[in-house]
């Protein structure tokens, strides 16, 4: 999903001022993810999460990187943040030429835009996604559509080097991680997960929260791959939850997230329906109801108006076709 200010650094500075202005937890934007006796349990996407792993740039397009001998990236985002990624990786590293691998959780343009400018950057750098993600980078279409959703025009493919199947597991020296294929969100979704730290790095595949914690589920491709993906992530318990946008999550929340998230699902789906079978299967009518409800009348959805059409009308769909 593209949050609200995702494109420009004012916007997305409004953004996350009301998103702290609502929550004292997470007011402080330079805080370390964890306060110093780990009380906070939903926190911005920024500083040290556990040790060794760190989220950085914005919270709203998070990266994260898990720093043990072999320095790993999760998700780059968006084309025209490249640069102000390559800094954070500095901070961090003293040298981002230390970077091994970046890791991407899917082809979508907000996870992966600043693939190819890292790579020009950092010459050893591996680019790890899964193998459908790596067709859709070589897709003329999809790298057109990629450079049209950001900023800067230097996304001209990306040859991924790792092909990122479930069930892999990798050695990053010091950490080694999980991967799990978590379809639903997209085809080529896949997540990360971190056995020493219990910590999961899951994309949209455990759907997004609203300014108001209500969690949407983002079953983009189909509904009954995304929920059986939750189910699967769910076995984790994971302990530390990096969502793709904004938040991490620590603890009981990081616990009870999943769970919840599958009931939202659910809940979801079965609304759709109901909605479908009143409106007379007319799926544009469902969309504008929901948006009405949902968008208009929260305003608590932290997404612009147009990707979060686009979606709705995915998921829609999924439903109307039992996808
Ligand atoms: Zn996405």
């Amino acid at each position: 999903m593209l949050p609200k200010g995702g494109q420009t650094e004012t916007i997305g500075a409004l953004a996350l001022q009301d998103l702290f202005a609502y929550d004292p937890l997470i007011r402080d934007r330079r805080g370390p993810a964890f306060t110093e006796k780990g009380i906070a349990m939903i926190v911005a996407s920024r500083g040290e999460i556990a040790e060794g792993l760190f989220g950085f740039g914005k919270p709203e397009l998070p990266a994260f990187l898990l720093s043990g001998e072999r320095p790993t990236l999760f998700d780059d985002v968006m084309t025209f943040m490249g640069p102000l990624y390559v800094e954070g990786l500095r901070d961090l590293l003293g040298d981002e030429q230390r970077l091994s691998f970046n890791f991407l959780t899917h082809s979508h343009f907000d996870h992966c835009g600043a693939g190819p400018f890292l790579k020009r950057k950092i010459g050893r750098l591996q680019t790890g996604a899964h193998p459908l993600a790596a067709d859709t980078f070589r897709k003329p279409g999809a790298i057109a559509l990629i450079r049209s959703l950001g900023e800067d025009v230097s996304f001209d493919g990306l040859e991924v080097d790792l092909l990122l199947e479930d069930g892999m597991e990798i050695d990053l020296g010091g950490f080694a991680i999980q991967v799990i294929a978590t379809p639903g969100h997209t085809r080529d979704s896949i997540s990360f997960y971190i056995p020493e730290l219990r910590a999961l790095i899951a994309g949209e595949a455990v759907g997004v929260y609203d300014g108001n914690r209500t969690i949407h589920p983002e079953y983009l491709s189909s509904y009954g791959d995304y929920l059986h993906s939750l189910e699967k992530l769910a076995a984790l318990e994971p302990e530390i939850l990096m969502m793709a946008h904004y938040f991490t999550l620590t603890g009981p929340d990081a616990r009870s997230y999943i769970p919840k998230s599958i009931a939202r699902t659910r809940t979801f789906r079965a609304r759709i329906e109901a909605y479908l079978h009143e409106e007379n299967g007319d799926r544009e009518a469902v969309v504008r109801r929901i948006f009405r409800e949902d968008y208009r009348e929260t305003g608590a959805i932290l997404q612009e108006e147009r990707p979060y059409l686009i979606n709705l009308r995915a998921k829609v769909r999924a439903v109307a076709e039992n996808r």
